[in-house]
């Protein structure tokens, strides 16, 4: 079957990137001579219809925006068979060929979900949090790292100027990559992530006061969003050293923003891969980083992949923040 007409939607939690990701599907769909329809709020707009067709300037001025003009939901009713059903009678109501889904593993699960009912879909994974397993990299990472150690960093001139830990969360409920590699971009004195199991005496107290010892007057332990402690431990540092300790969460401001060249490049190649997949019938799959080349694998398969923590590069974060 020839491809005529592609759909492309954000789903799960939005990430910068995803708009040079739309760009490059629609751009290059058309340059194929594809039509291209746009869903609104993820796998919600494939139940309700609420698609609309996209030209070359549907995407103008979008490539250095945070965000995702197509908007994002998480969608409880797409997680039932009524709900998938009803999507693809819309699918196939439309003459949609194919379905291009931007998110997270969640976003994947729901594309395998609708390739079951005959809709053939390609994934491009797009999450600030890197927690794709079966790729190692994800649309929106990087600039959510380089917002953290920016933020981070403004908070590194106060603790410095007051002789105080600063204890800062954040994201990755799951997977810790943000929180180890914005650790070692600010010199964290400490790192938690929950891909490791922590001790407060070992991990946060003993490597304080042994930097205090050594001249150290001003801290910054990083906490990855899934341990949900910070306040708890930002007591125990006063409680055991007496140093004053303030928490900051930094939450979404991690998300939002323009993204980083890498993920503009990264996306923009991901979304003209996609569309190409579908062009020659490469149907449900997800694309991937795989040692440093976009490559991409059947949905199952890459579902069932497990997440790889970098523990090599932890250890050695542990040896140089002293
Ligand atoms: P993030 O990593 O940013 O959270 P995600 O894609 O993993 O992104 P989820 O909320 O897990 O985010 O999933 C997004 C949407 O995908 C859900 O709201 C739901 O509509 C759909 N989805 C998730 N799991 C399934 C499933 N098993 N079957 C059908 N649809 C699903």
């Amino acid at each position: 079957m020839s491809c005529k007409t592609i759909s492309v939607l954000t789903s799960g939690g939005d990430a910068p990137g995803m708009n040079a990701a739309i760009r490059a599907v629609v751009r290059s769909s058309i340059a194929n001579g594809i039509r291209v329809l746009g869903v609104r709020r993820g796998f919600n707009g494939l139940i309700n219809g609420d698609i609309f067709e996209m030209n070359l300037r549907s995407v103008s001025d979008i490539i250095h925006k945070g965000g995702t003009v197509l908007y994002t939901a998480r969608s409880p009713e797409f997680r039932t068979s009524e709900g998938v059903q009803k999507a693809a009678q819309v699918c196939k109501g439309l003459g949609i060929d194919g379905v291009i889904v931007i998110g997270g593993d969640g976003s994947f699960r729901g594309a395998r979900a609708l390739s079951r009912r005959g809709i053939p879909c390609v994934g491009i994974p797009g999450t600030i949090d890197n927690d794709v397993a079966c790729s190692e990299y994800t649309i929106g990472y990087d600039t959510a790292m380089n917002t953290a150690m920016e933020m981070i960093d403004k908070i590194r001139d106060t603790a410095q100027s007051h002789d105080r830990c600063s204890i800062v969360e954040v994201m990755g409920r799951r997977c810790g990559d943000i929180a180890l590699n914005t650790g070692i971009a600010v010199g964290a004195t400490a790192i938690l992530v929950p891909e490791v199991k922590y001790d407060m005496d070992r991990d946060i107290i003993d490597r304080i006061k042994f930097t205090q010892n050594i001249g150290k007057k001003h801290f910054i332990i990083i906490v990855a969003e899934g341990l949900k402690n910070v306040n708890k431990i930002s007591k125990e540092i006063k409680r055991r050293t007496g140093i004053d300790s303030r928490t900051t969460i930094l939450g979404h401001v991690q998300r939002g923003g323009s993204p980083t060249l890498r993920d503009r490049v990264m996306a923009s190649e991901m979304g003209c891969m996609a569309v190409d997949m579908l062009i020659k019938n490469i149907n449900n799959k997800i694309i991937a980083i795989k040692n440093n080349k976009v490559i991409y694998m059947d949905i199952s398969k890459a579902l069932s992949v497990k997440k790889h923590f970098d523990i090599e590069l932890y250890k050695k974060a542990l040896n140089i923040s002293i």
